[in-house]
């Protein structure tokens, strides 16, 4: 265990329910201690009918999930992704691993994520100084806010480029009616320790096109071509999720729609602990369009409006208060690794950055604790 006290308030906990033991357990009186068995199986159908889509492929990771994606959509060496600029790093890392080059688009600032704008733009100019259109795209939706689907979907349409959603941090977000991951060719999902249910961790591939989950299978298990002995046509990977993994995950969805509530809750009581308090806003649905789980609550911190007080100085308080609180994802344009890839900037996300921070948000924070969060937050603002 980590040094820290042990009634920090953290970002995001794993969430137990109590049904993942008798999933867990049945694996073990099987003997299916593998990455394979019916927990697999089960677990795959779970995700499929609630996400409302035609296929999953459960693996070991979300990473993992993203990599063979890219590899299924074809793309090469030299090709380009473009991919949202704001983001957790695991979302560009494989395009890197396939030797092909991210182009990085800046946020709008009403969801946070891929601004079609700039990406219709990228686009014309990809083309116009590369003579290739991009291969893909990359699209995020971060701390469970959809993206402008309809926008997206627009220009993937008008350039003919599919579209990958990383869904990462929006399993149960909405747009349109529609879950995040079945707008795109395919959807990626997370069942990290952090987020908003967990496997410990494992990730999922959805597809309206069966053949393409089918595949992902085939590859995470080292491709093995349909033969008695161990031949192999294509490079594989050991990329599948153990049915251990996968009965914890069949006990997490059982309580999904619950901890989906919860968060939500925790957002809705944020936002109302705040409202009178200028210079904090929340990252906010701007219509009925769209629909966030709310795996985190975020909020910017204008220094202009708090007498000074920047999002650092709340950290750093909140910290000494045992509780965790983080900046916003640094974006991948900035990031030292990425430098010397293109990327198409207006500079939302970089304010984004040097306002933001994620606020304790995970299902098992207690009423008592997040209004501890709250009052300290808003004493540091009011002391100053
Ligand atoms: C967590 C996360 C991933 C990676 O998932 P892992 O299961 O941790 O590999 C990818 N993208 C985003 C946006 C994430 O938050």
């Amino acid at each position: 265990m980590s040094t820290e006290s042990p009634e920090m308030i953290r970002l995001s906990s794993p969430h137990m329910s109590g049904r993942e033991m008798k999933y867990v357990v049945d694996a073990m009186e099987r003997n299916q201690v593998f990455p394979l068995g019916q927990n697999v199986t089960d677990f795959e159908e779970a995700l499929r009918t609630y996400s409302g889509t035609a296929a999953c492929s459960c693996l070991s990771s979300g990473t993992a999930a993203i990599h063979l994606a890219l590899i299924i959509l074809g793309v090469q060496p030299g090709d380009e992704v473009l991919c949202s600029t704001f983001t957790f790093v695991a979302s560009a890392n494989p395009i890197i691993y396939l030797q092909a080059r991210p182009v990085f688009i800046d946020s709008e600032p009403s969801t946070w994520n891929m601004d079609p704008n700039l990406l219709r733009q990228a686009i014309k100019e990809r083309i116009r100084k590369t003579g290739k259109k991009p291969k893909l795209i990359l699209v995020v939706h971060l701390y469970g806010m959809p993206a402008d689907m309809e926008g997206i979907m627009a220009i993937s349409k008008e350039f003919d480029i599919p579209v990958l959603e990383d869904a990462a941090e929006a399993l149960g977000s909405t747009y349109d009616g529609h879950h995040c991951g079945t707008y795109g060719i395919m959807g990626v999902y997370s069942f990290n320790g952090n987020k908003i249910i967990t496997t410990s961790g494992g990730g999922a591939l959805i597809s309206s096109n069966e053949t393409l989950c089918r595949q992902a299978t085939f590859l995470s298990t080292q491709a093995r071509d349909p033969a008695p002995h161990y031949q192999h046509s294509q490079i594989g990977y050991n990329y599948r999720m153990s049915n251990i993994c996968a009965g914890i995950g069949l006990g997490q969805m059982e309580v999904l729609t619950d901890r989906i509530t919860k968060r939500r809750e925790h957002n809705t009581f944020y936002r109302n602990a705040f409202k009178q308090t200028e210079g904090i806003t929340l990252l906010t649905e701007t219509s009925q369009r769209y629909h966030s789980n709310y795996w985190l609550t975020t909020i910017l911190i204008n220094p202009a409006e708090t007498g000074g007080v920047t999002h650092e100085d709340i950290r750093l308080k909140l910290n000494q208060y045992h509780i965790e609180t983080r900046p916003l994802w640094k974006p991948m344009h900035l990031q030292p690794i990425f430098t010397p890839y293109p990327s198409y900037i207006s500079g939302v996300s970089e304010t984004l950055f040097n306002k933001g921070l994620c606020l304790p948000s995970g299902s098992l924070m207690t009423e008592t604790e997040r209004q501890k969060v709250a009052d300290t937050l808003l004493n540091t603002i009011n002391r100053s």
